[in-house]
């Protein structure tokens, strides 16, 4: 754990989310600012600043985010119609916060992969 990372103050309970699927090594709560009606967080319980660190450190783990995001989107309904599953990394990515995670997003027509501006 790494105090001063946001994410895992969460993992440890000193920071509310609103959790929606938990599993040994991941969890997985709401975006505080939502960009689609289902906006879910995916994370490892485990600090990885990003998806490359977290590849390179723990493959099982990162096998482990896959399936909770699978198991989200079909909790949240969004398997018939689809969803976007994005990680940002690093600058060009605009990633905010280093602990890896990976956003699940749906409940609309998402539009292009990227804003063209
Ligand atoms: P990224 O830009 O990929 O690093 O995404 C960081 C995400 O974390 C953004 O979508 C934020 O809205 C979200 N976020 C920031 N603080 C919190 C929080 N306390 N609880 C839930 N989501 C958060
Ligand atoms: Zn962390």
């Amino acid at each position: 754990m790494d105090k001063d990372c946001l994410f895992c103050r969460i993992v440890a309970g000193d920071i509310p989310a609103t959790v929606v699927h938990e599993t040994d090594t991941t969890l997985a709560f709401r975006d505080i600012d939502p960009k689609a009606p289902v906006h879910v967080l995916v994370i490892p319980k485990d600090h990885h600043a990003d998806v490359v660190a977290l590849a390179a450190a723990d493959p099982r783990v990162a096998a482990d985010v896959l399936a909770a995001a699978a198991a989200v989107a079909e909790a949240e309904g969004l398997l018939p119609g689809g969803f976007r599953l994005m990680f940002n990394s690093g600058r060009d990515a605009g990633q905010e916060v280093f602990h890896v995670h990976a956003h699940v997003l749906g409940g609309r027509p998402l539009g292009p992969m990227l804003a063209l501006s």
